[in-house]
């Protein structure tokens, strides 16, 4: 696995320079964009990793699996009378289709749809912020995972797309509480630090049929965890998904800090992480680190 790692990392870094790093907030504009990690866990506790593994970064839209599994754990089947299971064939903060569609996203990825997630955690936990800090703790067994305030507080202040998105919802009535707090909610798991080695380990209950291999914790069934699989598989790269199953053929989830997760079912979680987006806004470096694995090791689902 180590001489594969070295081999990637040759392989694509020289791609660093040709994407953009997100810059619709201040706060993540100004990272490195210089930076290319990947950490790969197996369902039995062994751990890859290479280059910037042990780097913190905005872990975005990833946390959008985090909000999902929790929802999942307590509303079941239910909850998809309030959001679909459909890829959505547009960017991931598009509106047009919430408006004819009657404020039902079509799944819990694309930015509507994780905010009608978001939503529901209101509805569940007295504190969904302590809910889903001590959530991706557990998950990773790292205790020091934090919020990054300033990229919390910059998206609050850059709302506006996503404050549309929610009070459209809510004309709807598809939305239950005050959007500012739930707005503030999502922001914050779209700001929680971690590095790839922590998303590898927190994402590995999706390898092992919904326990954490690590702590023993049961996090989903078998059945949910095929459910979240699928749904990633479909539409956790957004117009973008079709393509990633292309390249890479495996369940994936993206966010614009630049990191992918992606899982192959019963046996490993891996987490790539560069900075630079492509124009779907998925690391750039990162796909291509993704597709060079699935195709040296053999790993696609298909
Ligand atoms: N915080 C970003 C937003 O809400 C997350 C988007 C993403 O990672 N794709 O727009």
């Amino acid at each position: 696995m180590d001489t594969i790692l070295k081999e990637i990392v040759k392989q694509v870094t020289p791609l660093i320079g040709s994407g953009e790093v997100a810059s619709y907030i201040p706060a993540l504009k100004k990272v490195d964009p210089n930076q290319f990690g990947i950490a790969i866990y197996s369902k039995s506790g062994e751990l890859y990793e290479i280059g910037d593994s042990r780097v913190d970064f905005s872990i975005q839209s990833i946390s959008k699996v985090f909000s999902l599994t929790l929802a999942m754990k307590h509303y079941g089947e239910s909850m998809w009378e309030r959001v679909g299971r459909e890829p959505s064939g547009q960017p991931f903060n598009s509106l047009v289709q919430l408006e004819y569609e009657y404020g039902i996203p079509r799944n819990p990825f694309i930015n509507a749809g994780a905010l009608v997630v978001s939503d529901m955690n209101q509805s569940r936990f007295a504190s969904p912020q302590h809910a889903m800090r001590e959530f991706v703790r557990r998950l990773s067994g790292n205790k020091q995972i934090q919020y990054d305030r300033q990229v919390a507080d910059s998206e609050f202040e850059f709302r506006a797309r996503n404050a549309s998105m929610a009070y459209l919802m809510q004309s709807f009535n598809n939305f239950d509480n005050d959007v500012e707090k739930v707005l503030r909610n999502y922001f914050n798991n779209c700001a929680i630090k971690m590095n790839c080695v922590d998303l590898a380990k927190a994402f590995s209950f999706l390898s092992n049929k919904g326990a954490c291999p690590h702590s023993g914790e049961r996090v989903l069934t078998g059945q949910e965890t095929k459910q979240v699989n699928a749904l990633m598989a479909t539409s956790g790269l957004y117009d973008e998904a079709g393509n990633f199953a292309y390249r890479v053929g495996l369940p994936g989830k993206s966010g614009v800090g630049g990191g992918i997760v992606a899982i192959v079912p019963d046996q490993f979680s891996v987490c790539v992480w560069s900075p630079e987006l492509n124009k779907a806004g998925n690391s750039l470096a990162g796909m291509a680190a993704l597709e060079a694995l699935s195709e040296s090791i053999g790993w696609s689902v298909f």
